[in-house]
């Protein structure tokens, strides 16, 4: 069993940018800009903002966090976004998931212009990534494909089975690995909630590669795996006793692996990583770099 070590190659790919950013501003042009803005004080947004920010100070970015209090209405936060879309300063925006019940989710994607969405959630974006398209991808799915990729897992031909269909993971990472855009070409099984229990083990059984972002500690088990899988835990679970989890019976079900992601510093650290890939390239874009 091998770690797919996240750490490492979020690391790598954050040095990359770096030195890419510190030409452009060697030949006179400004740092590439993310603006986050975060709702509330939700704590793991806290965590993941914070993340977010010192990561952007890591590949010479400037990163600036707009906080605005949990009783902001739909309306003023609208106003907010539509006011960073017209700012030509800011290449990138995020607003933090998830927002107060009071606010729609996705009028506020919708609200991000297309060319600044650098969590790849809008509609133009998404459906670009679905028909193969130059596009932002969602950040953890491509995260993600950036790992598999930095340590050469093979996945053209291969079985994939993705448990949930959340809109940030299950479905756009499916989506990526079904495709035969630039990372690909699989055979994908998405399964879900409805998934009856006996189909959902005769897939992951079967499959070479399984990818879980369900949300549950401990959902995928030992039994549930064949052996040499490569196994992706999406999860990010707080115990009880403050411990973080994936989704993964790790101590059970590692040594079955051929190659497995830890919670933490597996895909967390590529999410991160690949919001930064998304914003340089909202950068070069902006500067017809490309
Ligand atoms: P979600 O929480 O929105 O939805 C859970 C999904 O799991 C649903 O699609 C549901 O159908 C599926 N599911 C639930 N029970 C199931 C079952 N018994 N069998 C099969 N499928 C089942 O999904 P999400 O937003 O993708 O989050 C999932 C996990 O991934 C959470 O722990 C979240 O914190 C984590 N996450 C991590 C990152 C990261 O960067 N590492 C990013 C996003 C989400």
């Amino acid at each position: 069993m091998e770690l797919l070590d996240g750490k490492k190659c979020a690391e790598s790919l954050v040095a990359d940018i770096s030195r890419k950013v510190a030409g452009y501003i060697g030949s006179g042009l400004r740092k590439p800009h993310m603006t986050i803005i975060l709702v509330g004080t939700h704590a793991p947004s806290e965590s993941y903002v914070k993340s977010k920010i010192a990561s952007c100070g890591r590949a010479g970015f400037e990163g600036n966090l707009i906080r605005l209090p949990e009783t902001v209405t739909e309306q003023e936060l609208l106003a907010k976004i539509n006011g960073i879309n017209n700012d030509p300063s800011t290449d990138g925006v995020i607003v933090q998931l998830p927002l107060p019940s009071h606010i729609n989710e996705q009028n506020v994607i919708n609200a991000i212009a297309p060319e600044k969405d650098i969590d790849g959630f809008h509609p133009t974006n998404f459906g670009r990534m679905a028909l193969g398209q130059k596009a932002f991808r969602p950040a953890t799915a491509y995260g993600i494909c950036k790992l598999l990729q930095f340590y050469d897992i093979p996945i053209r031909g291969k079985h994939c089975v993705v448990i949930g269909r959340s809109n940030i993971v299950g479905k756009p990472i499916s989506i990526m690995l079904a495709n035969d855009f630039d990372i690909g070409n699989a055979t994908v099984t998405l399964t879900h909630i409805e998934t009856p229990r006996p189909l959902l083990l005769d897939e992951t059984r079967r499959a070479d590669i399984v990818i879980v972002a369900v949300g549950i500690p401990g959902f995928v088990s030992e039994d549930m795996v064949k052996e040499g899988v490569v196994l992706i835990d999406v999860g990010i679970n707080r115990l009880e006793n403050g411990k973080l989890v994936g989704d993964v019976d790790f101590a059970a079900v590692a040594p079955k692996c051929s190659w497995i992601t830890p919670v933490p510093g597996g895909v967390g650290r590529m999410t991160v990583a690949a919001l930064m890939i998304n914003t340089l390239m909202a950068y070069e874009n902006n500067f017809n770099l490309t």
